[in-house]
């Protein structure tokens, strides 16, 4: 991903300043090329006004005009003859002077009456303004006076125009620290405490990434709180039987129970290591649960298979409580893995079995539904009162923590069975009566649905 090279304040501020000495430039181009446009016709129309003046008296003062022309500002006089000859010029030997015929404003005025020219003069900061005016004896009258260039006139006003630009450029600046600064305000606001934040302080187009990130950031509390909760269950549920483990042990080692009492502490001893390495292998399961990715290794599994394969690993179970086992139904496919089934489908049994009457019945079916496959687990077992329906996915949430203890329940099974309908297109529904019996139905959907 590309970083951003600046802060944002700084890009503000840095973008403001570009647009201000943008907008300070060009506007002073176009100050200076209008005022020179005036300045131009200015002289243009002094040109224009001295011609005529001499149109009226020439060539009758002949002497006179040219005694006082030197006298006048800059001002050049020429007049040339209906041949393009020079016959008379203020500054220069008329004689050696060539034929000016193709003098642009020289031709206008043969033409037209009267002509006008700018060009450069030798030096860059001068222009020469010509005006040409026919006079009635057919001879053009010329007048011309150099008057400063626009480089000229912007040398002359750079100074000023520096300092106007410096003076605009400041205030922008001071401007733009106090305009991001005051931009920037809400969202450092909210930065610092994203939780008490008021959302009509917000601006508008930044809702939806306050949302976000505050959704976020509840979702991180709540895990944190549920991983915490959990961490404390485990130990509490970690200790009782390590508790058992060391008394019994210590009592062996001491020499304090001798021959059959040993070994009744010993079968205590290694009931609780049972526990412990059954609570740790549901804990283990439930976090490379966690860690799974949804996707990960799908395959086609026969469900039907799998609840036979686990009905067998608990005949031994279901004989020693006196429980009947029953499988129903058809082969079906569904897409998962064989090791998440094989876990959801046991999970399932051994409860209906460890929670079932003496006599009772344990009735597994797998069975298709339109393009659903549909997994029942019912038993004749003691039911789940009402109350406690909703909690029973719970991690260690039991409805009779001693009955749970004393059959091997650990309070995950069912946690563990929420986890795999969670990451598999699946559903879960419960029906339970105290004293009559569970049923609990996984609903797979297919999925191309
Ligand atoms: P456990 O290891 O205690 O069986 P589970 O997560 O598998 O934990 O089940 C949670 C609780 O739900 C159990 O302690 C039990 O009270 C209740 N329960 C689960 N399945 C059944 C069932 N088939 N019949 C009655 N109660 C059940």
């Amino acid at each position: 991903m590309k970083t951003r090279k600046y802060p944002m304040k700084k890009k503000i501020n840095l973008e403001f300043f570009v647009v201000a000495l943008i907008a300070v430039l060009l506007t002073l181009s176009l100050v200076v090329a209008v005022c020179y446009q005036v300045f131009q016709s200015q002289v243009m129309e002094d040109l224009r006004s001295y011609a005529h003046i001499l149109d009226s008296v020439w060539p009758e003062e002949k002497e006179d005009i040219e005694n006082s022309v030197h006298r006048m500002d800059n001002l050049r006089l020429t007049v040339i003859g209906k041949d393009g000859q020079v016959e008379y010029d203020s500054e220069a030997n008329e004689n050696k002077m060539e034929n000016h015929s193709d003098r642009p404003e020289i031709e206008e005025a043969f033409e037209e009456g009267e002509g006008e020219a700018i060009r450069k003069s030798e030096t860059m900061d001068k222009d020469t303004f010509y005006y040409a005016l026919r006079l009635n004896s057919g001879e053009v009258l010329r007048v011309a006076r150099e008057a400063g260039s626009v480089w000229n006139m912007l040398n002359q006003t750079i100074p000023a125009l520096i300092c106007v630009c410096v003076i605009i450029l400041l205030l922008c600046m001071i401007l733009g620290y106090f305009l991001t600064k005051s931009l920037i305000r809400p969202i450092e606001t909210m930065a610092a405490d994203i939780d008490n934040y008021e959302e009509d302080m917000v601006y508008e187009e930044l809702r939806p990434f306050v949302a976000t990130i505050k959704k976020q950031h509840e979702d991180v509390l709540q895990n944190a709180r549920i991983r915490q909760e959990f961490t404390a269950n485990v130990s509490h549920e970690l200790k009782t039987p390590l508790t058992a483990i060391s008394g019994y042990s210590e009592l062996i080692e001491n020499g304090m129970a001798k021959g059959e009492e040993a070994l009744r502490f010993a079968k205590e001893i290694h009931h609780s290591s049972n526990r412990l390495l059954t609570l740790i292998n549901d804990v283990i399961h439930l976090s490379e649960l966690d860690s799974m990715l949804p996707d990960d290794g799908k395959e086609p599994v026969d469900l039907y298979e799998v609840a036979r394969a686990c009905l067998d690993m608990l005949q031994f179970q279901a004989e020693k409580h006196q429980v009947n086992l029953a499988l129903l139904g058809v082969s079906c496919t569904v897409l998962s893995t064989k090791q998440k089934m094989e876990e959801l489908v046991y999970n399932l049994c051994d409860n209906a079995i460890r929670y079932n009457n003496e006599g009772g019945s344990v009735y597994v079916t797998v069975r298709p539904s339109g393009k659903k496959v549909i997994l029942s687990v019912k038993d004749t077992g003691i039911g789940i009162p009402k109350e406690h329906q909703e909690r029973i996915f719970e991690r260690f949430y039991r409805v009779d923590k001693s009955r749970s203890k004393s059959t091997g329940g650990t309070g995950l099974g069912l946690a563990i069975v929420k986890h795999i309908i969670a990451g598999s297109n699946a559903s879960i529904e419960l029906d339970s009566d105290v004293g009559k019996g569970t049923e609990i139905r996984v609903i797979f959907y297919s999925e191309q649905e």
